[in-house]
């Protein structure tokens, strides 16, 4: 299968994905240190302190569920490259923009099926 894309092209979208993925992974690493089990010595941290920290870990939980679905999706990304399939819309198989792909070089579907 040919793809819209120019060898150029496809070249500047691995390295977008692959600098996607190192920054994910920083953020990753970071996300899993916060999400540590909070510590329940009562005498050192104070009632307020234990609160400030179940509320971090809460908004961190979603952080965390969107990275993980990101990384899915990056994960995609390169198989549908090294498949030679990269570019096309998986659900309606048109191609994807280029100047999209930059953007969301991640991204599985058009603007159109993916509603932006
Ligand atoms: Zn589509």
């Amino acid at each position: 299968m040919s793809s819209h894309l120019t060898q150029a092209q496809l070249a500047e979208l691995r390295s977008e994905l692959d600098r996607q993925l190192r920054k994910l992974e920083r953020s990753m690493r970071t996300t899993t240190r916060v999400m540590k089990p909070v510590q329940l010595d009562q005498s050192s941290v104070g009632r307020l302190s234990r609160i400030d920290n179940l509320q971090t870990q809460g908004l961190t939980k979603g952080l965390q569920e969107r990275e993980q679905a990101k990384l899915g999706q990056i994960a995609e990304a390169f198989r549908r490259l090294d498949a030679g399939t990269y570019g096309r819309c998986v659900v309606c198989s048109e191609p994807i923009l280029f100047e999209r792909l930059l953007i969301f070089p991640e991204a599985p579907n058009c603007s159109g099926c993916a509603g932006r």
